[in-house]
């Protein structure tokens, strides 16, 4: 799509957690070929939304349209094969297995449910294709020459780049980023922004989830800013920096 299309649209999102509105009539657009931060203090319900949007959990209520087709109530396995494929705060890479495992396993699991059976059951020639897949992947982001090295022996930055690497798996649309830089130094941060404002200008549109406030507004082109469920602001870094109530409730300044 060309740049600024609506890839994905939210209109109206509810989620409850019994009586806690976690998102609370949220509205926003992911436009085609931005980086969008997602920012708000612990428990504004940026988790929730990432949820939303990637099947992991349905809305209560509104909706969520992917290149204007409705995908509210779509499994997480569904919403991955129409091109959205996303990386986990919490699960990581795998330390026993190589690099180009890892990255393979990205591709298995938008081929097929169950990942061990699909392992188990991929043939030759597939699996041909999904490692020179993952390899090119593995390529584009830099890390290429370690493909044979074990995941658990790289530093963390470049693990984390590995993680994206497997999301790339297949060429997908869209990447959503659970806060990527979390636990980073400095230098992996400034390299996995460098790595991902390349992607960007590559033709990945991608929603960044993350805490730390200099990498996101040297970062992305527009922000959506969340406090207790709710859209408090969205627009350029510039604007939201200057924007009173998230100085207050974000900043608390
Ligand atoms: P954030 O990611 O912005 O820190 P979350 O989306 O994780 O916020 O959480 C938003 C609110 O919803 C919090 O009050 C949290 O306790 C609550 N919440 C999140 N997930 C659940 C759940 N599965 N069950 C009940 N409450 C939840
Ligand atoms: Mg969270």
């Amino acid at each position: 799509p060309a740049t600024g299309t609506p890839l994905i649209q939210v209109a109206q999102a509810v989620k409850r957690f019994g009586g806690l509105r976690a998102v609370d009539e949220v509205s926003f657009e992911l436009r085609a070929g931005e980086i969008l931060g997602l920012i708000g203090p612990n428990g504004a319900g940026k988790s929730t939304m990432f949820n939303l949007l990637t099947g992991v959990s349905p809305a209560t209520s509104g909706r969520v349209t992917l290149l204007g087709q409705d995908i509210t109530g779509r499994s997480a396995a569904q919403i991955h094969r129409l091109g959205v494929s996303r990386t986990f705060q919490h699960v990581k890479v795998l330390p026993e297995l190589t690099l180009l495992e890892n990255t393979m396993m990205g591709g298995y699991a938008r081929a097929h449910a169950g990942l061990l059976r699909s392992m188990l059951h991929l043939e030759r020639r597939e699996e041909a294709a999904l490692q020179h897949e993952a390899l090119r992947q593995l390529e584009r982001v830099g890390l290429g020459e370690q493909a044979g090295q074990l995941a658990g022996n790289l530093p963390l930055g470049q693990q984390r780049i590995l993680e994206v690497a497997r999301a790339l798996v297949a060429d997908p649309a869209l990447l959503l980023l659970d806060e990527p830089a979390a636990g980073l130094r400095y230098g992996e941060k400034t390299a996995l922004s460098a790595l991902l404002r390349r992607l960007r200008d590559e033709g990945v549109t991608i929603l960044i989830v993350e805490h730390d406030m200099d990498l996101v507004m040297s970062l992305v082109d527009r922000l959506v800013v969340m406090s207790s469920g709710q859209k408090l602001a969205e627009g350029t870094p510039d604007e939201v920096r200057g924007n009173p109530a998230v100085r207050e409730a974000y900043l608390g300044v």
